[in-house]
């Protein structure tokens, strides 16, 4: 009988210890909820207050970890990233979204990560691409040669439930 794999099954495509946390570089929005507040303030041994301040600020309306300069991928990654070892420095203590994310058997970045290794046969590759969040306007329009033009709309890039 053939065996079918759906991205419903638990079989796990990943393995986070073999990369170097794109995922907690690339997402400039690590979305925190009053209860991921409260367990880090636990686990640092600060009031909800301190936590909130320290280690949250708002964007775009929205509670999210705070975040630094990540020197391996050249922008902010967030500030419990452990820029060497590459792994979570509250792993304990993360935020719920964390433990969810990619909520699927598949992360395309270890696609990614393992495809260019092998093909490079270099296991020091690392992939870059940058993830831009954008909405297509329903309505394609021509510009004055009758090309069709197709205009878009920034979207919120982040870690986060999936809405809808
Ligand atoms: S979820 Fe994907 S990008 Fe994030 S650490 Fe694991 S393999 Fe890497
Ligand atoms: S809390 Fe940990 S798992 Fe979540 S984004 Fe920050 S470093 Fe990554």
């Amino acid at each position: 009988m053939t065996k079918t794999i759906t991205d419903d099954k638990p079989r796990i495509h990943f393995d986070c210890t073999k990369c170097p946390a794109f995922c907690c570089s690339i997402y400039e929005r690590v979305q925190v909820t009053k209860r991921d507040i409260s367990r880090l303030a636990k686990h640092f041994g600060v009031t909800v207050e301190s936590a909130i301040k320290r280690y949250t600020k708002m964007h775009s309306g929205e509670r999210v970890l705070r975040r630094t300069h990540d020197e391996l991928f050249d922008a902010d990654a967030c500030m419990f990233l452990d820029r060497e070892k590459r792994g979570c420095t509250i792993y304990h203590a993360r935020p719920a979204i964390c433990r969810e994310y990619p909520a699927r058997s598949r992360c395309s970045y270890y696609d990614v990560l393992r495809f260019e290794r092998q093909q490079q046969d270099d296991e020091n590759v690392l992939p870059l691409f940058q993830i831009t969040f954008r909405q297509a306007k329903k309505d394609v329009q021509r510009d004055d040669k009758g090309e069709k033009v197709w205009k878009w709309e920034e979207g919120k890039g982040g870690r986060r439930k999936a809405e809808g």
